[in-house]
């Protein structure tokens, strides 16, 4: 585990939703833009009290009972306050034996969210019992400067439709009309009712797109029949973690 904290989630379809964060180390890709930390550590950051911004140390490996003490700990203290677990990296789905322990406990504490890059379908298959919203990637190449893994995201795409789920593209100078396109007919295809999210790199603290630029991209995705929001990284505006 790399850190546990309180904030708001700051992209997707549950943005401004309260919400505690568990993250992981390791990711499976990597992407041109990353701009996240994932490296295992000796030790993770737990925030002292919800919400403070101060953290102590742990050391890894974590046992579950000190993640559940800590969060119901926090959920007493601000009751209600909590919308939902979220799950993130990296790319939690590497840890698949880890969470298939750890998740039927946490989700007796609170709904749970999965941010995922959306290349691991097996993982995901197994945890899909425990899981109430499922946030996916597709990666596309003209921003992670890899191809995109089609295959993959396809089938996974197919299981998280089980679940309440959305897609996040995340766009910037020189996405492709065809990219968009191909994104939008995988929705339709195989998650009619999930949402797509166009998310705009923010690149030296700015958006990186033109709202010209966001809109036609959005012309495009809608025009194919897909429920489309176009949701910045609120996060970094409110300065949040
Ligand atoms: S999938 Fe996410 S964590 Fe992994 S390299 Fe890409 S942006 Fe970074």
């Amino acid at each position: 585990m790399l850190e546990l904290f309180s904030s708001v989630q700051g992209e997707g379809l549950l943005i401004g939703c309260r919400q505690i964060f568990l993250r992981l180390a390791g990711c499976n890709l990597c992407c041109a833009y990353c701009d996240t930390d994932f490296a295992p550590s000796a030790h993770c950051r737990v925030e002292q009290q919800p919400g403070s911004g101060q953290f102590v140390l742990w050391p890894n490996p974590v046992a579950l009972p000190m993640v559940l003490g800590q969060i119901r700990d926090w959920l007493q203290q601000a009751p209600g306050a909590h919308h939902s677990l979220a799950l993130t990296g990296g790319e939690p789905l590497l840890h698949g034996a880890l969470l298939r322990d750890w998740l039927p406990q946490l989700r007796g504490l609170l709904p749970v969210q999965l941010e995922t890059n959306g290349t691991l379908p097996q993982a995901l298959a197994e945890l899909l019992p425990w899981l109430d919203f499922v946030a996916m990637d597709i990666k596309l190449a003209s921003q992670t400067g890899v191809p995109t893994p089609w295959a993959a995201h396809d089938e996974f795409l197919r299981l998280a439709a089980q679940r309440c789920c959305w897609v996040k593209l995340v766009v910037g100078p020189g996405t492709a009309t065809t990219e968009l396109e191909q994104a939008a007919a995988l929705v339709v295809q195989r998650a009619p009712a999930a949402t797509l999210v166009l998310q705009p790199r923010t690149l030296d603290h700015r958006c990186s797109l033109s709202a010209a630029e966001l809109l036609a991209m959005q012309t495009v995705v809608a025009g194919l029949g897909v429920e489309v929001r176009v949701i910045g990284q609120m996060h970094r505006y409110l300065g949040m973690l």
